[in-house]
């Protein structure tokens, strides 16, 4: 179920792209976008996109996003703990 970070990993993957993640995040980050096509893509246009373009898309997500990606956060922090 990879597929849960790239239908709410958005503004996830910017944190991930700006270095502002936890190392463990980060990590986790890394094997899914290596091993995920869109992921690959989205960092790619991403690092090719100018930084006042990317604050105009993460000022336009909406809320509900948001609290999707704090529950997931939570999840995943918890898969590590359990680990
Ligand atoms: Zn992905």
């Amino acid at each position: 179920m990879s597929d849960i970070v790239c239908s709410s990993g958005v503004e996830l993957l910017m944190d991930y792209l700006d270095g502002v993640l936890p190392p463990q995040l980060r990590a986790a980050l890394d094997e899914h976008v290596a091993g995920c096509q869109r992921c690959t893509a989205f960092v790619e246009s991403y690092r090719a996109t100018p930084r006042i373009l990317r604050d105009a898309t993460a000022a336009a997500l909406p809320p509900d996003l948001e609290v999707s990606l704090k529950a997931f956060l939570r999840a995943r922090t918890n898969a590590f703990r359990s680990r």
